[in-house]
């Protein structure tokens, strides 16, 4: 039987964690397109900024939910067995002020926030923590073993695995994903094109989602190392202002987090939220330095800014065909807009977009 040509278009976390699983069917010949690559730090490219952790956020019952669920095995997996990933266990504790039911950062963490949360069987060691431990003005908490994926080694080691199951890379810009079709190293014209383009499936020809939009997250990376990951529900510094720590494994460094500004833009880090960012990290984790010390004692690798590639209405995988600028046509499977919870529905997400690739491959050869 000859293979089925597909292009990935992107080179994201999406875009890499999708060509893995598709390049273990030896049915397919896949060619990864991408304008940014890992090794890149771009503002258009999300991935490289991430922390990045697994810390669920979906609600119970939707599909979010089951990428998140499905996603965990992984991501533990290669913690477990396969250090050269670059993913590690970390314990977290995840704390909750009732002030912050409401706001943005809330919103957001409000099923993370939950002492019934569904992903208390996912993950392990989940406790409620005793109210009698607590700081003042934090109402309650949980702890659980979660993972942190320093991306510098993650995306690269993606890759690594991708080429030694016949993946092909290459750069390339298409203004219009049917073009993408164009591209396979075969030099034939591809049968399927998958687009995980992040953000830019907003401008993207033949795509053009107006769901999408940004919310901007600026971190801060140091050399202090904590040994937890921690989280609290909001701050008093403005409501989508946030505050996270996670340590990245081997030697990536500690992310001090953060915010989640909507439809903001700016790709350059602003030197005041930066002071507050490491100002409230410390009050949160007063072990990030010697006691007594304040944010002179914080070690700072760089300052960063990524776009959150966020979608009303969540996450798309889908199937479409979608006719190019000269006509012809392609079957398209969309994986984007992973907001900031890319990494953690990766696996999940990519086994959908899987079985929707099998379906459009199938459908075309009964035509
Ligand atoms: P991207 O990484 O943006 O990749 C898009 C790709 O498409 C790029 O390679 C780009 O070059 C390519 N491309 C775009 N347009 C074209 C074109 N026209 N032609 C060719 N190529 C094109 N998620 C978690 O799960 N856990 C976390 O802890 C976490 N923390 C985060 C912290 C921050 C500060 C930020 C910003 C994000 C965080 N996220 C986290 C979210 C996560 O980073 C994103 O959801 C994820 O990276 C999105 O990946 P993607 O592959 O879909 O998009």
């Amino acid at each position: 039987m000859s293979q089925s040509r597909i292009v990935v278009l992107g080179a994201g976390v999406s875009a890499l964690t999708t060509a893995l699983l598709l390049s273990k069917n030896s049915n397919y010949s896949i060619t990864v397109v991408s304008k940014h690559m890992p090794g890149d730090y771009d503002i258009e490219y999300a991935s490289p900024w991430a922390g990045a952790n697994y810390l669920p956020v979906a609600k119970e019952g939707t599909a979010p939910e089951t990428y998140e669920r499905n996603t965990w095995p992984d991501l533990a997996n290669l913690a477990e067995n396969l250090p050269e990933a670059g993913v590690h266990f970390q314990e977290t504790v995840i704390y909750r002020r009732a002030k912050d039911v409401g706001t943005a950062i809330g919103d957001w963490f409000s099923e993370l926030m939950r002492e019934d949360a569904w992903f208390r069987n996912v993950v392990p060691n989940f406790k409620v923590l005793g109210k009698e431990g607590l700081a003042g003005g934090i109402d309650g908490g949980t702890s659980f073993t979660s993972v942190c994926i320093n991306t510098a080694i993650y995306l690269p080691w993606l890759v690594s695995q991708c080429l030694r199951n016949g993946v092909k890379f290459q750069r390339g810009i298409v203004s219009h994903v049917a073009e993408a079709a164009s591209l396979h190293h075969s030099g034939k014209r591809a049968d399927l094109v998958v687009n995980a383009t992040g953000l830019s499936s907003l401008k993207l020809g033949g795509v053009e989602d107006s769901k999408l939009y940004p919310a901007r997250g600026q971190i801060v990376l140091v050399r202090n190392d904590p040994g937890i990951m921690a989280t609290v529900s909001g701050t008093d510094d403005g409501d989508d202002e946030a505050t996270y720590i996670m340590h990245r494994a081997a030697g990536g460094g500690c992310i001090l987090g953060g915010c989640l500004q909507e439809g903001k833009w700016e790709s350059q880090p602003d030197p005041n939220l930066a002071i507050r960012i490491m100002k409230r990290c410390i009050e949160l984790c007063p072990k990030l330095v010697p006691e007594g010390k304040g944010i002179e004692a914080l070690d700072i690798i760089r300052h960063g800014v990524g776009l959150r590639p966020m979608r009303k209405g969540g996450i798309r995988i889908e199937k479409e065909i979608i006719k190019g600028p000269d006509g012809q046509a392609v079957q398209v499977v969309h994986n984007y807009g992973h907001g900031g919870y890319g990494y953690q529905t990766s696996y999940g997400c990519s086994q959908q977009v899987e079985k929707l690739v099998q379906e459009a491959l199938q459908q075309k050869a009964r035509l």
